[in-house]
């Protein structure tokens, strides 16, 4: 029990460290990012090879960011009940920039009234890591589609899209540390998703066709807010 407390007391330690670095990380990335951009346009033909080497490096570092830290916050591990809607709102509101810049149409149809317990900031890291996938499958063009509903005590949502899809190979490797088919991936993406979703009590499910595009269904326990009185 002792080894337990320690144990708890070090992850919470670890996550307040993960919120910070990654805050002051960030915005020297970005400035670093845009001097070398600049270097590069008036380069010498033999700097180009390091210049690129340095931009994709730090795609890499802000790409761990993204996939890893985007929500981490000191009062990690604070549970309260989430209203899913609310939670879509926030989602949305940060997904739909990238959704525009690479392509691809999201729409959200989730009803008021849905509640489950657990961590906001973490909440919203899991669905922007699976929505994130979504995009980037879509390759520019297609779109997805959320929904959710309660039903037997359970909220359900549905992330759909008709991107690239997975073979049976890939989707059996799904949340294993540093598994990506992608060139600026991370393959931490999932990994996050799946331990968040299980420290809720929920379950997560893909259903894929190479080609025809990927179906995610997650469930959580329902919880049912009182409301006041008045
Ligand atoms: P990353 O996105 O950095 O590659 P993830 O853990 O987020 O790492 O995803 C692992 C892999 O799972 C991706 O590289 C991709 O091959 C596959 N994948 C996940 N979601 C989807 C999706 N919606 N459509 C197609 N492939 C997906
Ligand atoms: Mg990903």
């Amino acid at each position: 029990f002792n080894n337990e407390l320690q144990r708890s007391e070090k992850m919470e330690i670890i996550s307040e460290l993960a919120a910070s670095v990654a805050h002051e990380v960030r915005n020297p990335l970005q400035v670093t990012r845009g001097f070398l951009q600049l270097l590069a346009e008036k380069q010498q033909p033999s700097d180009k090879v390091y210049l690129n080497m340095a931009l994709e490096e730090l795609d890499r570092a802000s790409n761990i960011i993204t996939d890893f830290l985007t929500f981490a916050k000191p009062e990690v591990g604070k549970v309260t009940t989430l209203d899913i809607l609310e939670e879509f709102i926030h989602i949305e509101g940060i997904l739909i920039p990238m959704a525009n810049l690479q392509g691809g149409k999201i729409s959200v149809h989730i009803p008021k009234n849905l509640h489950v317990k657990g961590n906001s900031s973490k909440f919203k890291q899991a669905f922007v890591n699976i929505m994130k996938n979504s995009i980037e499958a879509l390759h520019g063009e297609g779109n997805i589609q959320v929904w959710a509903y309660e039903e037997n005590n359970y909220v359900t949502i549905h992330i759909k899209d008709n991107g690239e899809g997975m073979d049976e190979e890939v989707l059996s490797r799904l949340g294993e540390p540093y598994f990506s088919n992608k060139t600026k991936g991370t393959g931490l993406g999932l990994m996050v998703t799946f331990r968040i979703i299980e420290v809720m009590n929920g379950e997560i499910h893909f259903n894929s066709e190479k080609g025809v595009g990927t179906e995610v269904i997650i469930r959580f326990p329902s919880i049912q807010k009182k409301v006041d009185a008045g």
